[in-house]
């Protein structure tokens, strides 16, 4: 929806567009998501070009509901149909890239596309669609997506385990502690790895921190250390950075003891990170999940075992899966990564080329590059570098799984800082990220001038230190 509404905006051309998708309606994955799913993050940096989200949503901080965000990229199908833009949507449609068609209710319809636009390599793995990454026996052992809670306060089971700490862990043990009023000694919460939480309410006048402020503080925290040689190898660079920003109230932690190994954006203000923090007495530190046995005992990856504090666990106890991974991208994790661009421009796939926050940004620029007509395929893949596969070299967080490690010249965090660069100096680009909402130095209210000034002091800190050339 980003790439088409930046597509719709920005192109030269009159153009025929033609969404498919497997779901009935626009909105990806918030069609599927648990009903009491919220943004994590402020709605004004989310969605579409064009449209301002944070108009429509009437929920503190501005966080929009599943609801109001299914609302809004309905709104924005209809206002480019009403603007007289030639788009039609078909939902409940599956496309098969290979034939050029989609099959819908058994009918199979051929496109004649003179640009086919892959938007599945981002698609998310949700608990609803992903199985569990435990075992289990399902005729004993009741386990449930995050979506089956509300209902779930009916049947009789008063005691919940909820599996995995990221963002849709934090929300089913929020959702379970604040709005089903269970008891913490009625809940256990399976924290495999501690992740390191974004503050959305950072003390005033700072605002949420975003990748490339990011790494202005690990450059700092860095400095501050000593500037000690072979940052690049050590993983204690980004660390010291996510210390620094805890001490300056911008990150969270589940635990003062714990140190966090993991980073993937997740998003709650202090008062959320206080219910949480008063859950610890549930908490459950034994690394990943492997298995539920028949009486309810746990078995963890490394073989120990873990009892749950009540009797007759597998008979009281509802199990909630949140081991999806929303960003392992399961559906398209086993294809091989492409440039952006096919060498003859009439494939484009839409990829992750920028950091935190901002799934739909990437779309907006991608769709912009593909609007300047003086750029061909392979000047506009050039702009959008990505993060080598499979680790190596890009082996450091935040990859696809979070795992925090050594910032290599591959790291996410690098690629993103050097396609900014690359679009500052793009005749037009820069002035046009500091007018998009999606943009995140643009949600934080950077001018252009200080956007630049910042990624120029980043880059030369890097090269000083050594991780960037
Ligand atoms: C619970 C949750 C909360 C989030 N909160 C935030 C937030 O606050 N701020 C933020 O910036 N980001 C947030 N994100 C991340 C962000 O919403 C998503 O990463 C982004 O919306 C992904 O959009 P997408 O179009 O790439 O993928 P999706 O929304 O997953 O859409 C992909 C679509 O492709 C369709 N599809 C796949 N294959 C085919 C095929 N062959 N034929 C037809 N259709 C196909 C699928 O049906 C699906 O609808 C959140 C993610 C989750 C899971």
């Amino acid at each position: 929806m980003s790439f088409v509404d930046s597509l719709l905006k920005h192109s030269p051309k009159k153009l025929s567009i033609l969404l498919v998708d497997k779901r009935a309606a626009p909105g990806g994955h918030w069609n599927d998501a648990y009903g009491f799913v919220t943004l994590h993050q402020p709605a004004r940096n989310y969605g579409v070009e064009s449209s301002k989200l944070e108009a429509a949503t009437a929920h503190p901080e501005l966080l929009a509901s599943r609801a109001e965000v299914l609302a809004y990229y309905k709104t924005v199908l209809e206002g480019w149909q009403a603007a007289g833009h030639d788009v039609r949507f078909v939902g409940g449609a599956s496309f098969d890239f290979e034939a050029g068609a989609y099959t819908a209710a058994d009918a199979t319809t051929a496109v004649a596309a003179g640009t086919v636009v892959d938007a599945r390599y981002t698609e998310n793995d949700l608990p609803l669609h992903t199985p569990p990454k435990f075992a289990f026996d399902a005729s004993k052992i009741d386990v449930v997506p995050p979506n089956e809670l509300p209902a779930r306060a009916e049947n009789g089971r008063s005691r919940y385990c909820v599996v995995g700490a990221g963002k849709t862990g934090q929300d089913a043990m929020l959702y379970l502690r604040e709005k089903m009023g269970v008891a913490v000694e009625s809940l256990a919460w399976v924290v495999p790895t501690d992740p390191w939480i974004t503050a959305r309410d950072p003390p005033a006048p700072q605002r949420q921190i975003t990748c490339m402020e990011f790494l202005a503080a690990a450059l700092d925290a860095h400095a501050a250390a000593g500037a000690p040689a072979g940052a690049a190898d050590d993983a204690a660079f980004l660390q010291r950075g996510f210390a620094s920003l805890e001490a300056a109230g911008k990150v969270y932690r589940l635990d003062g003891a714990a140190a966090p190994t993991k980073f993937m954006d997740a998003t709650l203000n202090g008062r959320e990170v206080g219910v949480l923090k008063g859950c610890a007495p549930s908490v459950v530190r034994r690394g990943r999940l492997a298995s539920i046995d028949g009486s309810g005992a746990l078995t963890f990856a490394d073989g120990s075992t873990f009892d749950l504090p009540w009797a007759d666990a597998a008979a009281t106890t509802t199990f909630v899966h949140c081991t999806a991974g929303a960003f392992d991208f399961g559906a398209s994790a086993a294809e091989a990564k492409r440039p952006i661009w096919s060498a003859d421009g009439k494939r484009i796939t839409v990829q992750e080329i920028f950091q935190f926050p901002g799934f739909c940004f990437n779309g907006a620029v991608i769709a912009w590059l593909e609007c300047q007509p003086a750029l061909a395929p392979d000047e506009k893949n050039a702009r959008c570098e990505q993060p080598p596969p499979g680790g190596g070299d890009a082996a450091a967080a935040p990859t696809p799984s979070g795992l925090l490690g050594a910032l290599g010249r591959g790291h996410p965090l690098l690629v993103s800082l050097r396609n900014l660069r690359r679009w500052y100096a793009t005749p037009g680009m820069g002035e046009w990220l500091h007018g998009l909402r999606l943009f995140s130095l643009t949600m934080n209210g950077y001018t252009l001038d200080e956007g630049k000034a910042l990624i120029a002091k980043v880059h030369d800190g890097l090269v000083a230190a050594g991780i960037e050339k």
